[in-house]
């Protein structure tokens, strides 16, 4: 639950000059992030924590314990002494899409999100409707349409909206709210089957493990001698996850990552049982299954007694994993560390526990910002890896262009939001024009990225679709493909 409030509103309630506020805010006393008409947003127990301290009664209180609540966008509740009176439709109960009107009676209708956005237009699709739709309580017209699962949950829309509307979260609750038996079929399928088998594609125990102890022989006679598989190895410092996708349409690309751990001399490790690390849970907003998912790779690091968990190497993966992390398990975050893939990329570079050769990669090179490493983490983390994406891919590729917008702005690939999975191809595909456009502007021949789901759009169907004939390439491959290995003479296993 979130707590909504001015620095004013927070001064006279807490007693304090309005000053004490900002610095409370800036110095991270009293967390909190911007919100919409200079609101701050504050999760509920910070607020509690704070209420505590002062001696004083929230003005709210959570329905239920707010670390399971199962919709983990809230509404944005008001504070009673808002100076921004609530909009009330005459006649109308409650609008479970926006149960706060603070977000879309904001709304100026300037339009500059249906502007940015690459499908508005398509099948009707406008998020300036969807907003309006969505406040005047036209719900279940809104359930029932296939707009939010169109959309790819990009966040173009926000980015340009003067007004700070959050219509990526609407796009969610809306998800949410729709039958679970209409929800697209390959994401409702891979919701299920994860919870039922462990991984998204139901892959059995025993084959994974035939696979990955198969292709560690290979990685040992190959190009990395003394390489063994390290499967449920308790103690191992860092736990690595798996996107099922790869073990089961790429298995041998498993070995891009390996040979980086096993260059950089770590100590890490496989879970034999719920290994998988994309949580589609994000895609159907199904947000207990999101959690349940989550909780399976919190009790793998404890289980096997790792101090340190790689988030999965896809942007809704590291988002769904990060977000559940911090709002459900934010103890778990005190017992290991947290790496993205830049992260820990990074530190093994500059702590030259990696080199790199820069020469191997002579094509003009350009990378894609996925929209959960990027805009989303942005907003809801208060990190992005801009700068840390550019470091590495660099590192590999001298001749380095940007695309043009790129960072915060930069167009999605058309596949995200659980897209590259559901039936809306021609939308995806068409979508994903404003990405192909940039990337033949650029000049590139090499797009580098962080995610899975990019990489296949622009590989396999914006290459095809718009004739780019651009190759693709994962980051983590890049810098595998990269890797200055040490000599057979220094293996020490
Ligand atoms: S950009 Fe924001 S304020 Fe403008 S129409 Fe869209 S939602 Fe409304
Ligand atoms: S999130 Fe992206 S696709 Fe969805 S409405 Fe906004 S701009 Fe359009």
């Amino acid at each position: 639950m979130i707590y909504e409030a001015k620095v004013n509103d927070l001064a006279e309630e807490f007693g304090v000059h309005r000053n004490t506020i900002r610095n409370w805010i800036n110095t991270g006393v009293l967390p909190a992030q911007p919100g919409p008409g200079r609101r701050y947003l504050i999760q509920w127990v910070d607020y509690k924590r704070l209420c505590d301290k002062y001696g004083r009664q929230p003005r709210i209180v959570p329905d239920a314990d707010p670390t399971i609540q199962t919709d983990p966008y809230p509404a944005i509740p008001r504070s009673s002494t808002s100076t921004h009176p609530p909009v009330r439709l005459e006649g109308k109960a409650g609008n479970s899409l926006y149960s706060s009107p603070a977000l879309a009676d904001l709304c100026v209708t300037c339009g500059s999100c249906a502007g940015a956005c690459p499908i508005s237009g398509i099948d009707d699709l406008d998020p300036r409707k969807i907003v309006r739709m969505a406040f005047l309580g036209l719900e279940a017209e809104l359930i029932e349409s296939d707009w939010p699962w169109k959309c790819s949950l990009c966040g173009k829309c926000e980015v340009v909206c003067p007004m700070n509307i959050e219509i990526v979260q609407l796009m969610r609750r809306i998800r949410a709210q729709r039958d679970r038996d209409k929800v697209p079929a390959a994401v409702q399928k891979g919701v299920i089957t994860c919870l039922e088998k462990g991984n998204n594609l139901g892959i059995p125990k025993e084959d994974f493990l035939i696979l990955l102890k198969g292709l560690g022989k290979e990685l040992a006679q190959t190009s990395c001698p003394g390489f063994v598989t390290p499967i449920d190895v308790r103690g191992a410092r860092l736990l690595v996850t798996i996107n099922s996708r790869i073990p089961f349409v790429e298995p041998d690309t498993l070995s891009w990552w390996w040979k980086i751990l096993h260059a950089a001399g770590e100590s890490w490790t496989i879970s034999s049982e719920y290994w998988e690390g994309a949580n589609w849970g994000i895609h159907a907003s199904d947000y207990k299954a999101m959690r349940t998912i989550v909780k399976r790779i919190i009790d793998n690091v404890e289980r096997l007694n790792c101090k340190a968990l790689l988030l999965p190497e896809c942007g809704h993966a590291y988002y769904a994993t990060r977000y559940a992390l911090e709002r459900w398990f934010p103890e778990a975050l005190q017992q290991f560390k947290m790496y993205t893939l830049f992260d820990l990329l990074l530190e093994y570079l500059n702590e030259q526990r990696i080199q790199l050769n820069p020469k191997l990669h002579t094509k003009q090179t350009t990378f894609h910002d996925s929209c959960n490493y990027g805009r989303h983490s942005k907003k809801t983390f208060g990190q992005d890896y801009f700068a840390e994406a550019r470091i590495l891919t660099q590192a590999c590729c001298k001749r380095y262009v940007e695309m043009t917008p790129n960072r915060e702005d930069n167009y999605c690939c058309g596949a995200g939001g659980g897209a590259w999975a559901d039936p809306f191809r021609a939308e995806r595909v068409y979508h994903g024009r404003l990405k192909a456009r940039q990337i033949s502007e650029s000049g590139a021949k090499l797009v580098v990225t962080a995610c899975l789901n990019c990489r296949d759009q622009i590989q396999s169907a914006l290459n095809r679709e718009f004739n780019l004939r651009v190759e693709v390439q994962y980051l983590w491959e890049l810098i595998a493909n990269s890797l200055v290995l040490p000599s057979p003479d220094s293996e020490n296993g």
